[in-house]
């Protein structure tokens, strides 16, 4: 039975016919959402919703018709212009149109896009962002994507160009050289590129890496591997896509904040993973 959740009392927005909201699911746990996200299920007449976006979500827009534009799960693809341009057919139609994509909208996501083509079509666009996986998957996995002790600076890097074959257009030696942890989208299918690139740049084998696959879900997995070992390790524990690849030290602190772990009663492997002698924040 679907549960209708009330919205705290606030000036919440009105999804207006002929308006198109693209909106950011988070990674996957339908807690993820925003409240902006949840008063917007509420009130469209159509969601278009891509391959990530949890089954539990749509369950929060009864009344909504759902039309699914993924691009993976065996179903058949949808190209990205036809994607948009049923968008600006639906506000035409007199619609409230979700757009609902996964993580947030603007990352790795073809949310400008979409958006642009609206725009051009003079639909009325609201953006919704939302917790985009290399962050709050990473944080559901126990790894901070920034650390004091670890990093001053983070890239987000896409293991796809835009071919969809290719990390080709990447300065790697840049990358390399310019950011201590790295989060990578989509690096699957390329991580033997990948892992090599960034060992001939410099990047050392024994570096830390974390693959966390359907992250937030109740599917995740982690694996805790290095840059040397990856292609082995992923290749040895089966795991698919979707995944992030975290690359840097701030990997290490999983051993002390894997919450999820802790709180199915497995104890923390390591209080000091980086080897400080004493926490971060304690006085001198
Ligand atoms: N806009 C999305 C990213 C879309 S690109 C965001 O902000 O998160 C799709 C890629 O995102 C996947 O190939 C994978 O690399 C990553 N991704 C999305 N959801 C994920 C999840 N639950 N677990 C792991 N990776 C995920």
């Amino acid at each position: 039975m679907t549960q209708t959740i009330s919205l705290p009392a606030h000036e919440w927005p009105q999804l207006e016919p002929g308006w198109v909201w693209l909106c950011g699911a988070g990674p996957g746990d339908p807690g993820l959402l925003t409240l902006h996200a949840l008063n917007a299920l509420r009130q469209a007449d159509v969601v278009i919703y891509d391959a990530l976006v949890q089954e539990a979500i749509l369950d929060w827009a009864p009344q909504a018709e759902h039309i699914y534009a993924g691009k993976r799960g065996g179903k058949p693809s949808a190209v990205q212009r036809d994607i948009s341009l049923q968008l600006v057919e639906l506000a035409r139609a007199g619609k409230r149109v979700l757009r609902l994509k996964g993580g947030d909208p603007f990352v790795f996501g073809r949310g400008g896009e979409e958006a642009q083509t609206l725009v051009q079509h003079n639909v009325p666009v609201r953006i919704i962002p939302g917790i985009s996986a290399g962050i709050g998957g990473l944080a559901y996995a126990g790894i901070p994507v920034t650390h004091r002790d670890v990093n001053q600076s983070v890239t987000f890097i896409t293991g796809h160009d835009q071919s969809g074959n290719a990390t080709g257009s990447l300065n790697w030696q840049a990358i390399s050289d310019g950011s201590q942890v790295l989060v990578i989208y989509m690096g699957m299918k390329h991580i033997a590129q990948i892992s090599a690139k960034l060992i001939s740049a410099g990047r050392p084998k024994s570096e830390p890496v974390a693959v966390v696959t359907s992250a937030t879900t109740t599917e995740q997995r982690v694996l805790e591997t290095t840059l040397g070992s990856i292609v082995d390790d992923i290749a040895t524990s089966r795991m698919e896509p979707p995944a992030i690849i975290c690359v840097g030290a701030s990997v290490l602190m999983r051993q002390v904040l894997d919450w999820q772990g802790m709180a199915a009663g497995i104890p923390p492997r390591n209080l000091d993973p980086l080897g400080r002698g004493k926490p971060a924040e304690s006085p001198s």
